[in-house]
């Protein structure tokens, strides 16, 4: 309708008088949104679209535990960590117990968003080892302050990153096996191990040059790159690896960690490893902002000699009440259940399809974090960016929000609430399936 489109354009011009270009907007019309219930969004006309792509809200949109959460809890007490209180340690405790047995790691710091955690998980692994170099892997993103940038290796989100990386920072080569250095099937250990392999001739060279790494830091599935399942065998190799040399792991569990991918509550249980940092963030709080730190006594009480540490809103009882209703939440409606079971038919459809359209490479991931890869060529792999583009486009119009990731932005990636139903995920099947049958 007319009117809505007058009213999104000019929403859309106010916001770029006053954002900064660099601050990004989906889509070249985009429709205003005004509500969410669910997985579902509304916009300013009343038209409904199934949301593919809002992982923070892993409760789906309008969550009324987290409201009812918010709203207890603002009323009693809101304050900092310096004060003693119920709410800091019940929350903490309660994202130990979903560690695996014998994890050791036994402690938790909290803060406000995956940046933040991943910029203290740095701190804190170069305060234990009394070491500089953090080791990251190619095309990834972990964040926007100056250390979580730092290890931020995408070209898409810094292409001069390559060039400027400060001194401490060595970027490994990406472990992905089917666009990778070394490719391969999914059952084919050799590929984990050479990839691992390399790191570990990469931690050599930094010990050799007197770098020797504090950190390893990694996606614990490639989230980035739309949910690129790491090889088998690498990550526990690339530990251990690691481990050898004094280093520690950090997994960046802030996208793929909570439940999403169906059959683990954590990326890093794919791999059968365990990491000694884990950073978390965004669906954490289902859209409140919360990230924290998850790690042993040993490496947190390193930071000591450092002198305090301190985050003014970090693990307020207002924060962590709303943890502990999306925890609540995910228990009583089964979320992880439902990830795993509308992942698979999501990732069943999606395969179905790529035997009718040859657009469609590889379909990544597991659960409710899965990549569609589309390609010009599936033998050269050729990335179909603009197709992609306009694909997620002609979506929108048919009431589905899917957009495009990795380093080539030709991956559908599809990480939606949680609360997916068999329905609304063949409806988002049957709609891919006509936008590409259209042509585009
Ligand atoms: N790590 C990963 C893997 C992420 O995807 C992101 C955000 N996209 C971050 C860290 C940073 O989180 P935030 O935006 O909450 O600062």
């Amino acid at each position: 309708p007319l009117a809505q489109r007058d009213e999104a354009a000019d929403e859309q011009r106010r916001r770029e008088g006053i954002f900064a270009s660099a601050q990004e907007r989906y889509y070249e019309r985009p429709m205003q949104i005004e509500r969410g219930w669910r997985h579902h969004l509304v916009d300013t006309t009343g038209r409904a679209y199934i949301d593919m792509v809002n992982n923070v809200t892993g409760l789906g949109h309008g969550h009324p535990g987290v409201a009812d959460a918010v709203n207890r809890q603002i009323r009693i007490l809101n304050t900092n960590s310096r004060f003693l209180y119920r709410e800091l340690a019940e929350y903490s405790e309660r994202l130990l117990a979903l560690l695996p047995e014998g994890s050791g790691l036994d402690t938790v710091l909290l803060v406000n968003s995956g940046s933040e955690a991943v910029d203290l998980a740095l701190r804190l692994a170069q305060a234990a080892t009394g070491r500089k170099t953090v080791v990251a892997l190619r095309e990834a993103y972990h964040g926007w302050t100056m250390a979580s940038d730092a290890v931020t290796t995408s070209a898409y989100d810094n292409p001069f990153a390559l060039e400027n990386r400060p001194e401490w920072v060595h970027v490994a080569d990406v472990p992905n096996r089917f666009r990778g250095t070394y490719r391969g099937e999914a059952d084919d250990v050799s590929v984990g191990e050479r990839y691992a392999a390399d790191l570990g001739a990469d931690l050599d060279r930094l010990a050799g040059a007197g770098r020797d790494a504090a950190a390893f830091i990694c996606e614990s599935v490639l989230g980035n790159a739309g949910g690129v399942l790491l090889p088998n065998g690498y990550l526990a190799d690339a530990y251990a690896r690691v481990r050898a040399a004094g280093g520690l792991c950090i997994a960046d569990e802030v996208q793929v960690g909570f439940g999403r991918m169906g059959s683990s509550f954590w990326g890093f249980e794919q791999s059968g490893a365990v990491p000694d940092l884990i950073t978390i963030a965004k669906p954490m709080g289902n859209g409140f902002p919360i990230g924290g730190v998850i790690t042993s006594k040993r490496v947190a009480d390193a930071l000591a000699a450092q002198g305090q540490f301190f985050s003014s809103a970090g693990g307020n009882p207002l924060s962590c009440r709303v943890g502990l209703a999306v925890l609540d939440a995910m228990e009583a409606e089964g979320l992880q259940a439902n990830a795993r079971a509308v992942g698979e038919r999501l990732a069943t459809g999606f395969r179905a399809l790529a035997e009718k359209h040859s657009i469609i490479g590889p379909v990544h991931g597991e659960g409710l974090y899965l990549g569609v890869e589309l390609v010009r060529d599936r033998a050269t792999l050729e990335p179909a960016k603009q197709e992609a583009a306009a694909i997620c486009e002609r979506l929108k119009e048919l009431g589905v929000i899917v957009l495009t990731t990795s380093e080539r932005s030709n991956v559908l990636k599809v990480k939606p609430p949680l609360t997916l139903t068999e329905e609304s995920a063949d409806v988002v099947i049957a709609a891919l399936d006509r936008v590409l049958s259209e042509g585009w």
